[in-house]
């Protein structure tokens, strides 16, 4: 019988941010596997915590991952997690996972603190649909590039970015998406010097310049405001059904989207259509 890999959340800051659970199964398996083990050092020596640890981070990931799935496979239980929040979250683990999967080992979620998940839900921005990008590119072309991909995402954008990159990251997003558009900066959360900012890319902008920043921040971009519009939703759906091989069911989803209305509206108003074919 092969061992399990638990994911664990760890916290992102408050060392209370931590599961009952989490520490139960951190205490139980047989090893951690760690990004930096000294700084997941004083979280398990918090919790009394025995358990050895292993590094495990983008520079042996490869190699590290062959013994990790010789001690699975040999009946060991182990706990992937990283220096903070969810593990594979922007968090090297995803091969480890990826691999222990295509093995056969049964991979066992211990949920809890993500910053990602953390920012979006005190931002009061749209999370009925966000999306996710990771971190910013750190090279001026290509962070412009990135965000002229995004400017015009009908889902709030949310991004890791470095303090030390976010002033001109806030003078790319006034140059790309605008003065006005709105954006959510949440630093430090859980830690003693916790902000959220919420205003303009103007306004974030004159907020962060007036000194270093500092900590670490999540980066939230409120959706486009999308343009009203031009064609009524009979023509919409008239357009898409001859310039496109869409099914209508796909065709109805796409429109109710772009005219920001019911699906069961639009499925009315496609039915003379359909009829017509
Ligand atoms: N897997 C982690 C998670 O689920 O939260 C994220 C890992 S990513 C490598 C690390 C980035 O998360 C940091 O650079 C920062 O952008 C963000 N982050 C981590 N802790 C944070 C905190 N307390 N406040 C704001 N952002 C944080």
């Amino acid at each position: 019988m092969s061992g399990l890999l638990y994911v664990v959340a760890t916290p992102i800051g408050n060392l209370e941010d931590i599961t009952y659970r989490a520490v139960r199964i951190l205490a139980e398996v047989e090893m951690i596997a760690a990004e930096d083990t000294r700084h997941s050092r004083k979280l398990l020596d918090h919790y009394a915590i025995r358990t050895p640890l292993i590094s495990y981070h983008e520079h042996n990931e490869e190699q590290r991952a062959e013994q990790l799935l010789d001690k699975l496979q040999a009946g060991h239980s182990l706990a992937l997690i990283s220096d903070a929040g969810t593990p594979c979250i922007a968090d090297p683990g995803f091969r480890l996972v990826s691999r222990c999967r295509a093995a056969g080992i049964e991979v066992v979620a211990v949920p809890g603190p993500s910053a990602l998940v953390a920012a979006l839900s005190i931002s009061g921005l749209p999370t009925d649909g966000f999306r996710f990008v990771g971190f910013v590119p750190a090279k001026a072309h290509a962070r412009q590039q990135f965000l002229e991909r995004y400017q015009n995402e009908s889902h709030t954008v949310a991004c890791y970015e470095t303090p030390h990159r976010l002033q001109k990251c806030l003078a790319d997003i006034v140059a790309v998406c605008g003065a006005d558009r709105p954006l959510a900066i949440a630093r430090e959360l859980t830690k003693r010097h916790e902000e959220l900012f919420t205003g303009s890319a103007a306004e974030a902008l004159e907020h962060f310049s007036a000194g270093a920043v500092k900590g670490e921040l999540v980066l939230l971009l409120a959706p486009a405001v999308q343009a009203a519009p031009t064609l009524t939703v009979t023509e919409s759906l008239r357009q898409l059904r001859a310039d496109t091989e869409l099914s209508w069911k796909e065709i109805v989803r796409q429109v109710a989207r772009e005219h920001n209305l019911p699906g069961s509206d639009v499925y009315r108003e496609s039915l003379a259509l359909r009829a017509e074919d």
